[in-house]
């Protein structure tokens, strides 16, 4: 389990500027009286589309088949059993999702985390999870950013949830190519075998909650998830907040 440093100081960052009134919505930093996050906002950031992949968390049409993998998932099978989302990557959910990477963003991305929980407490809590594992930044772009946005994530996840945080679980053996702009095979390629577990000890027999921000061809889920399997976890169940 991870200790608090970076939060801590951030929320009490938050405290502080709260005292300054009116206090500010994190995302579109209209006033609001509200808690962290404003009116609209929240309902930007819960509202979703009604149907959705169960393996790959991709929009699918209203008659898909809900236990079948969608047109999109890729025809060997995924590491993880499910994969659940907030929201797609649209409007008020990439606008959260490209600021929690911006300086100050470790913040939005605990308070999104606990946001999730508190209005997906049922989808998140139906796989049963008894951890939560966030995929790792590789060491250098963790010094770089000061944060990883996945860890704070699922640190407001755990929080809300009341779920034991495996926080460094993983560990990202090599730096991947950013990307954003690579083609779907080349982002397979590109995290194979990145992932590692540091101690099998910490997640063996237990279901996983694997924590990232955005999934798009799932391969960086995948094989997260195929390290926590090898290394015994039980079952691997991803939840992402945008799913591209
Ligand atoms: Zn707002
Ligand atoms: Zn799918």
């Amino acid at each position: 389990m991870s200790h608090n440093w970076p939060s801590v100081l951030s929320r009490f960052a938050e405290g502080v500027q709260h005292l300054v009134w009116p206090p500010r919505c994190l995302t579109c930093d209209a006033p609001t009286a509200a808690d962290h996050f404003c009116a609209d906002c929240v309902t930007g950031l819960t509202t979703d589309h009604p149907h959705r992949c169960a393996f790959c968390a991709g929009t699918v049409g209203p008659h898909a088949d809900a236990t079948a993998p969608c047109f999109r998932c890729p025809k060997a099978k995924y590491a993880f059993g499910s994969a659940v989302r907030f929201g797609l990557y649209a409007d008020a959910v990439r606008r959260a999702v490209l600021q929690m990477k911006q300086p100050e963003g470790e913040l939005l991305a605990f308070r999104l985390g606990e946001l999730w929980a508190t209005h997906r407490r049922d989808e998140l809590l139906a796989m049963h999870p008894q951890v939560i594992v966030p995929v790792p930044l590789h060491r250098r772009r963790r010094w770089q950013r000061g944060y990883n946005q996945a860890e704070e994530l699922a640190r407001g996840l755990a929080r809300t949830l009341q779920l034991p945080l495996a926080a460094h679980a993983l560990r990202r053996q090599r730096a991947t190519d950013l990307q954003a702009n690579q083609s779907a095979t080349a982002r397979w390629d590109n995290v194979k075998d990145v992932f590692a577990v540091r101690s099998a000890a910490g997640v063996r027999g237990l279901r996983v909650l694997l924590v990232d921000d955005v999934l798009t061809t799932g391969a960086t889920c995948h094989y997260a998830a195929r390290a926590l399997s090898q290394a015994g976890a039980a079952q691997v169940h991803a939840a992402v907040v945008a799913h591209r």
